[in-house]
């Protein structure tokens, strides 16, 4: 599909069922192969200005989509450019609600409690496999640790939910050792899940 750059970072032209088709395809493909999606909103366009390896994150990223208005007005304005919304949130769910027992969802990040809330009702509400859970409070030492927790689970789905910018650059910096088929950093949506 198309992409774009809005202040030097990746944008793909992409709408919310365009991006559940392709994530899905990713999900369950063989062999496995880990790919990173982010989901920009313009907090991170600020942030990425002081942070080269955020930016680096985002750059490498396999698909970037809008989180929000935000970002359709500035893709409109500054790159003459109509792009879908296709928000953290929608995505994940409607990627649950698609795929439902047949999909293992690996929730990292929140404040120790919230994931497993999080998972729970994720699994009542759709019905998915809880692969793991992780809280989103370690250290950067900690960092293989847990990248090994998440590929040892079989997850198909990676949601990494521990602030802008820690979560887009652990998610591209331990893709290999994830090798989970697709990881997306996904800010307050675990909080969200919990309810
Ligand atoms: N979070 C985390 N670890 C951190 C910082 C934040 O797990 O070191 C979680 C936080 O509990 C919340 C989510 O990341 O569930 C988004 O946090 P916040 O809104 O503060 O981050 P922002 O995306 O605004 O940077």
């Amino acid at each position: 599909g198309q992409r774009i750059e809005l202040f030097d970072l990746p944008l793909d032209v992409i709408s919310l069922p365009e991006t559940l088709d392709v994530l899905s395809h990713w999900m369950f493909a063989t062999p496995r192969t880990g790919h990173t999606v982010v989901t920009l909103n313009p907090e991170f366009i600020v942030q990425s200005r002081t942070s080269d390896e955020f930016a680096q994150a985002m750059q490498a990223a396999d698909l970037v989509t809008a989180d929000g208005v935000g970002i359709v007005y500035a893709a409109r304005e500054l790159c003459q450019t109509q792009v879908p919304r296709a928000p953290g949130f929608d995505i994940v769910r409607g990627l649950m609600a698609r795929h439902g027992p047949e999909l293992r969802v690996f929730f990292l990040g929140a404040k120790p409690g919230v994931a497993e809330q999080a998972a729970q009702n994720a699994h009542r509400d759709f019905g998915i496999q809880v692969a793991g859970i992780h809280h989103g409070y370690f250290k950067t030492d900690e960092d293989q640790r847990v990248a090994e927790l998440v590929r040892d689970s079989g997850a198909h789905l990676l949601l990494t939910a521990m602030g802008a910018g820690r979560q887009e650059v652990f998610n591209q910096y331990w893709r290999q050792v994830l090798n989970t088929p697709v990881t997306i950093g996904c800010g307050g949506v675990i909080d969200v899940l919990a309810g």
